[in-house]
């Protein structure tokens, strides 16, 4: 077995179970996502070998891992592909099983679409984690994004319905397993104030169908249709005051990781105050403590002041509903 690297992988901190533990994440390198549309996403370019290759090199990966990381503690492990974890046409059943069995004893995220989370593969999955450890080995995370149908289809191209992630819930819950979901502040096409909305109503309509919710400020990826609009001026990344409020007005622990927080691409605001802003944010995702969003959302910038406005006057664009 040629040990192969994979994408990315790095030990750092994550919140399970309301502890902050050590945690392994890894971005396997795969055949890539059978969908290969969303708007914002550029991930769907890593295409790596053919679907008969695909279980050596997943053990290959698995086997570089235990070399470059085997001797460390971690109890939480988060592994990504460029598309699903658990679809069957990009990562084989037998190397599914190869990546239980690395990651036995601990406590195992999977990602995947919804059409892809089936009672008896997630079973199978968490029979080859689990050593009694824990109550739920295996968490699936599901990139739901939003939970407005229209949205999803007009913003984001997911190619799934809020129906279908609701039967994947199901289907995890069944074999024992938790859900996290993800979701996706600001695509394409709307406003500041609608985005914002939309995420406030996400956050409250999956509440009931979520173990675990987070939230990512969308960021402009290369080589994507987001990132046309962005550099036509018709696209801006959300303002770090708008991750702010969504996250103080939540009724539940959201986390949320501002990926390129205060960079043009990402969520940013004005330049001076995002960087103490961003690092509130993260610190509330790991450690839930609310006072530190309360202290960000007091920094007196003028910039604020410039959302606010932004929040009342931005008007959007008509999209035609039918073709
Ligand atoms: S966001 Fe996920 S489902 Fe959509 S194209 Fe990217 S990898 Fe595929
Ligand atoms: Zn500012």
């Amino acid at each position: 077995m040629d040990p192969e690297r994979p994408l990315a992988s790095w030990i750092g901190s994550d919140r399970l179970e309301d502890r902050v533990v050590p945690t392994l994440t890894l971005i396997l390198r795969t055949p890539g996502c059978s969908w290969r549309r969303c708007r914002m996403c550029s991930y769907r370019h890593e295409q790596h070998g053919t679907l008969e290759e695909a279980e050596r090199l997943v053990r290959g990966q698995l086997a570089w891992v235990e070399n470059e990381h085997g001797g460390r503690e971690y109890d939480y492990v988060k592994v990504f592909s460029s598309g699903s974890l658990l679809d069957p046409g990009e990562v084989p059943p037998p190397a599914l099983d190869a990546i239980g069995d690395a990651f036995r004893g601990k406590t195992l995220l999977v990602e995947s679409r919804p059409e892809f989370v089936d009672r008896e593969r997630v079973a199978g999955l968490a029979a080859r984690v689990d050593t009694g450890r824990s109550a739920n080995p295996v968490q699936v995370a599901i990139g739901l994004e939003t939970t407005n149908d229209m949205v999803r289809e007009k913003s984001i191209d997911k190619g799934f319905s809020f129906s279908m992630y609701l039967n994947a819930v199901r289907e995890a819950r069944a074999a024992g397993a938790r859900v996290k979901a993800y979701l996706l502040h600001k695509p394409l096409f709307l406003t500041e104030s609608e985005a914002l909305m939309d995420m406030e109503r996400s956050i409250t309509d999956v509440s009931p169908h979520a173990d675990l919710i987070s939230m990512n400020p969308c960021t402009v990826q290369r080589n994507t249709e987001l990132e046309r609009h962005w550099r036509q001026g018709a696209y801006r990344p959300p303002y770090l005051w708008s991750v702010l409020s969504i996250l103080l007005g939540a009724q539940r622990h959201v986390s949320a990781d501002p990926l390129g927080g205060g960079r043009r691409r990402g969520p940013h605001n004005c330049g001076a105050c995002d960087r103490e802003i961003v690092d509130a944010i993260r610190s509330y995702s790991l450690e839930a403590d609310r006072s530190r969003l309360v202290e960000a959302m007091a920094i007196p910038c003028d910039c604020k002041r410039e959302w606010e406005f932004v929040l009342e006057h931005e008007r959007p664009y008509c999209l035609p509903l039918t073709r």
